[in-house]
């Protein structure tokens, strides 16, 4: 009785094998709402990919992962600019910094936590960082210009008990509206740079590329490390694996002018009020997940922004490949759709599809569909070091 994530998990993990080949050396990104799966879920998948290293969105997640979790690093996406606890002088962590003031305050944070123990007292705690190099995201990011100062900066911040370690840079890319030859020549002016001023540069963290400009940014500098953040490409790309639906929960009839729900209106006709699982803590809004890609999708957007000036709101759920309506609007757990007479009603029980943005939604359970493969040549890979891929 609830709102259910089904997912096949062979697919999935075949998807996530074939984005490993197209991608080498790939780092999941876990965040949010781990992409409709949860964050844990994610993280399972990519420790039985055999992945080693992760990025996470916030030092909350980082520190919610670590619980349960263990990878040789975990990349903190956002800057930090909040207090710091113990728990955080964990090894493997590598924070993002973008900007002098994020890195003073990471540093200052850290220092803080340091027992202030006599000289020499201890080894200095080694703060992993990587430089985050502006794109035309224009969110948090280190200018060319910047990148002159870079290594006074550093200077500047470290004290006795903190040592920074650069890791690499990261550059996010903007999905759209630049091409591939600015997104080449951003890198090159990085590492260029960064060759200048005498920082180190193993590694770089790019995003938003396809497997073939990614493949030309490798073979063109090979000595360094590249390395693609996988989002959404690598859990949700190929929706295919997953189905989303809820569970009638309730059906009422209702007669035209009496009172329902919430905010006890009227009904404007006979009918039924029909209750589903899900609401509005799973992510199911008054608004259907409708990305306007034309004007015939704007027109339509615009129909539906009248009609709910008159409390008319369609909702994701569907019902013999027809949306239905919300009588009123969601609930915290429970949805309520009217159903005008004479149209055909679900059964209390039956699951009815929906259609919810995954990078919102939080489902009530999620059951594993698809066949269950065995271990394949696990212990074959294992014994020549390469990462084990299992398709569970
Ligand atoms: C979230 C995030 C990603 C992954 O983005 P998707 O659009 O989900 O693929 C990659 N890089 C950074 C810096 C991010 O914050």
């Amino acid at each position: 009785m609830s709102l259910t994530l089904y997912l096949n998990r062979r697919d999935w993990f075949r998807h996530m094998e074939e984005m490993e080949e197209l991608y080498p050396g790939c780092v999941p990104v876990i965040k949010g709402n781990g992409y409709g799966f949860g964050n844990e879920v994610l993280a399972d998948a990519a420790q039985k990919s055999g992945k080693r290293e992760i990025a996470v969105g916030t030092v909350e997640e980082a520190r919610q992962l670590e619980v349960s979790h263990r990878f040789d690093q975990m990349i903190v996406l956002t800057p930090v600019m909040s207090e710091l606890m113990e728990v955080d002088l964990v090894s493997g962590r590598v924070y993002t910094v973008g900007s002098r003031d994020q890195l003073q305050f990471l540093v200052t944070a850290i220092d803080g936590l340091l027992p202030s123990g006599g000289r020499g007292a201890e080894e200095p705690f080694r703060l992993n960082l990587l430089i985050k190099c502006q794109s035309p995201m224009k969110r948090y990011g280190f200018s060319l210009e910047d990148a002159g100062l870079l290594p006074e900066w550093i200077r500047t911040a470290e004290t006795d008990r903190v040592k920074i370690e650069i890791k690499g840079l990261s550059i996010h890319f903007p999905k759209e509206r630049m091409t591939f030859q600015e997104k080449e020549k951003c890198i090159g002016d990085w590492l260029e740079t960064m060759k200048q001023v005498g920082l180190p540069l193993e590694r770089i963290y790019v995003s938003h590329l396809s497997s073939e400009q990614y493949r030309r940014l490798v073979e063109q500098w090979p000595e360094v490390g590249f390395a693609m953040r996988l989002g959404t490409d690598l859990w949700l790309a190929d929706k295919s694996f997953i189905t989303t639906k809820s569970t009638v929960l309730d059906v009422q009839s209702i007669r035209r002018g009496e009172r329902f729900g919430y905010k006890q209106q009227r009904a404007r006709r006979n009918g039924h009020l029909v209750y589903l699982a899900g609401g509005t803590a799973n992510g199911v809004g008054l608004e259907a997940p409708v990305t306007s890609r034309g004007w015939k999708d704007r027109l339509k957007l615009t129909a539906f922004w009248l009609m709910g000036l008159f409390n008319f709101h369609l909702s994701p759920f569907t019902y013999r490949g027809k949306r239905l309506w919300f009588a009123e609007p969601p609930h915290m757990q429970t949805s309520v759709l009217f159903f005008p007479a004479g149209s055909s009603l679900p059964e209390v029980g039956e699951e009815l599809p929906v259609q919810l943005r995954m990078t919102t939604a939080y489902f009530d359970r999620r059951v594993d569909t698809g066949e269950v493969e065995e271990r394949m040549n696990a212990e074959e890979n294992e014994e020549k070091g390469n990462p084990v891929h299992l398709a569970l």
